[in-house]
């Protein structure tokens, strides 16, 4: 076993045993690793093992089985994101993403770095909604899967009012709709807004703003995208799909 020292997003926790806790941790020098906790009511780590928890893990790195944590410091926790219900479901829903997206062990500080800036500006505010969906663009291609949102399949020309066809997995220009005639019949700002969000800095993120009719209809396309691509049902989605029903109902 390696003894190792690096940050780490506490993904999630199950009981194990009577006693013992097993701990998902997405650490950034050593990919996501389940960890054993043994004795958790007697535990100095009972505090940093809840989900969405950020700190420096001292950790016995195992390759074949179970990690161990050593130690901790350093902690910071997601307070607005977890006294509300909607951040709540959504940060839980990135971290499921990412969970799926990669294989265990597998190292990948890019995507670990980008999990915590998306949950930072979450934290802080930002459209969480749009901050979901740039975070849903980018990882299609950790699934394998990429899509271009910048120009025709046929002509390569830019900056028109695009439709996405699933039957040439990209972009139709309105000379070459007739290619398909399933096309997705899609608002031009949605694949427009996407071309941008595969490519956007988180300092350009503070200047967009989506209409709520714009952010539905996003909404519904990256569903259809997932469903034909990824087929990928994650409980975290079902629960957000649930709580946006709720929120018409209570509106
Ligand atoms: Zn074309």
């Amino acid at each position: 076993m390696q003894t190792k020292e690096s940050r780490g997003l506490v993904l999630f926790n199950r009981n194990y045993r009577e006693d013992d806790k097993l701990v998902k941790i997405f650490t950034e020098t050593a990919g996501k690793r389940m960890f054993f906790v043994k004795h958790i009511s007697r535990s100095k780590l009972a505090s940093v093992i809840q989900p969405l928890t950020l700190a420096d893990f001292l950790m016995k790195i195992n390759e074949d089985g179970l990690s161990y944590l050593d130690d901790y410091r350093e902690v910071e926790t997601f307070k607005t994101i977890n006294e509300d219900i909607f951040l709540l479901a959504y940060a839980s829903y990135l971290v499921a993403l990412a969970d799926a997206a990669i294989e265990d062990g597998q190292h990948d500080a890019l995507l670990f770095a980008f999990l915590v800036k998306t949950l930072e500006l979450m934290e802080q505010g930002l459209d969480y909604e749009i901050l979901t969906n740039i975070f849903e663009v980018q990882i299609l291609e950790r699934f394998g899967v990429r899509l271009n949102f910048h120009d025709c399949v046929f002509c390569h020309r830019v900056g028109l009012p695009f439709d996405f066809s699933y039957k040439y997995s990209g972009l139709l220009c309105p000379q070459h709709y007739e290619k398909d005639s399933y096309r997705s019949h899609l608002d031009p700002n949605v694949p427009y807004l996407l071309d941008r969000f595969q490519t956007i800095s988180f300092e350009d993120l503070q200047t967009i703003s989506v209409k709520p009719e714009v952010k539905r209809k996003l909404r519904t396309f990256i569903d259809g995208i997932y469903d034909n691509y990824l087929g990928l049902h994650l409980k975290a989605k079902k629960f957000i799909d649930d709580l946006s029903k709720w929120g018409d109902i209570m509106k």
